[in-house]
């Protein structure tokens, strides 16, 4: 019997070894960039504590009292949210900090300017199953959950009805059955709110789902977790992403150079290691990133962190966020600028995304 028992051990001991070698994410890791210490919080703990209160946000940034009305005001049109993680980057007491700006409700957000509407994308008319878009040929978007990280103050998407968008596993079979059933789609577009808010093992699943739909080559994961968040890219999401056979990629969503700290390198190194593609949009936000200078420091850190500078989107016009928008005319010329500043490779390209139009437009 000890016998017995010495030989499953081995062959126990044998098979961990086995699935280290050539599965764990980790041991990609570890072969290819430092380790660092377990976070002292994991990243749902950090979700569930970010900030949500606008008084709060306003006493821990150094803000003076006079902002918090108007911080009370935009709070109420769509709420304020902001993870730890990311307030970490803020400079205290600098209410035009780039990164306060993006995240900081104002009384500006009440205003109703011309032009400025609550679905600027007619996304509601191109959902042909609930959390499903299908606007563009050969990809299909899957709003994988309803809820996001950070609540950015000129997200197109403020007053999209999400809660009606949040799928139960039998809706996502239907939504399934829809991608299995057009073999023109050759890519899956997870998205969201932030589709890595959702847990990994709903994740895993839904991912491998649509690894078994034999048209499907890609999957394309829209987020801004790994920025605001960076402890999200842990061993779970790794182990999911390292088994699919779809080709992934991953598109974060960046605007002002200071977003990327050691822990966002870090993150996104860890994605690479997997063989992941990282590419960035950002939206061209006035006061934010509307200077040729910041727009430079962007695209030459983005690269650093090995991440390739794709789309700069001109603002989408949804109401409440007005006080961001950069005139077309304003964007070309900054574009313009830049490119003589940069090589080709790390020019993001100027669009506008027009509804009804079979892909971006460029500017
Ligand atoms: S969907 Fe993206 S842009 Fe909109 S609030 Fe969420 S993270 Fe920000």
């Amino acid at each position: 019997m000890p016998v017995l028992l010495n030989v499953q051990r081995a062959l126990l001991a044998f098979r961990n070894w086995c699935r280290m070698i050539t599965r764990s994410p980790a041991n990609v890791q570890t072969n290819t960039i430092a380790t660092r210490d377990e976070p002292a919080l994991g990243w749902q703990t950090q979700l569930a504590q970010a900030i949500r209160d606008p008084r709060e946000l306003c006493r821990r940034v150094g803000l003076e009292p006079s902002w918090l009305a108007g911080a009370e005001r935009g709070h109420a049109l769509f709420e304020v949210r902001v993870p730890e993680a990311y307030l970490q980057r803020i400079r205290p007491g600098d209410p035009q900090d780039p990164l306060l700006r993006q995240v900081l409700p104002r009384h500006v957000e009440d205003d109703t300017v011309a032009g400025f509407i609550t679905d600027p994308l007619d996304e509601a008319t191109q959902t042909p199953r609930q959390g499903v878009i299908h606007k563009y040929h050969g990809r299909v978007l899957l709003i994988a959950s309803p809820a996001c990280a950070i609540n950015c103050r000129y997200c197109f998407r403020r007053h999209f009805p999400y809660q009606e968008n949040s799928p139960s596993r039998a809706q996502w079979r239907d939504s399934l059955a829809y991608l299995r059933r057009d073999d023109s789609i050759r890519e899956a577009i997870l998205s969201g709110g932030d589709p890595l808010a959702a847990n990994d093992r709903q994740l895993s699943w839904l991912v491998e789902q649509l690894a078994d739909i034999p048209h499907l080559r890609r999957l394309r994961i829209h987020t801004r977790l790994p920025v605001v968040i960076p402890d999200r890219v842990d061993d779970a999401l790794l182990d999911w992403l390292a088994r699919t056979r779809l080709q992934t990629v991953v598109v974060l969503h960046i605007n002002h150079a200071n977003e990327i700290d050691d822990a966002v390198i870090t993150a996104c190194a860890r994605l690479k290691a997997l063989g992941v593609t990282l590419l960035n949009q950002s939206v061209l936000l006035h006061d934010i990133n509307d200077s040729v200078d910041d727009l430079e420091a962007l695209s030459e850190r983005l690269f650093n962190a090995g991440i390739l500078p794709y789309y700069l989107h001109v603002l989408d016009p949804v109401s409440g966020a007005a006080h961001f928008n950069v005139s077309d005319d304003g964007a070309r010329r900054l574009i313009d600028e830049l490119r003589t500043r940069l090589p080709g490779f790390l020019m993001p390209r100027l669009v506008r995304e027009i509804p009804g139009e079979a892909s971006k437009t460029a500017l």
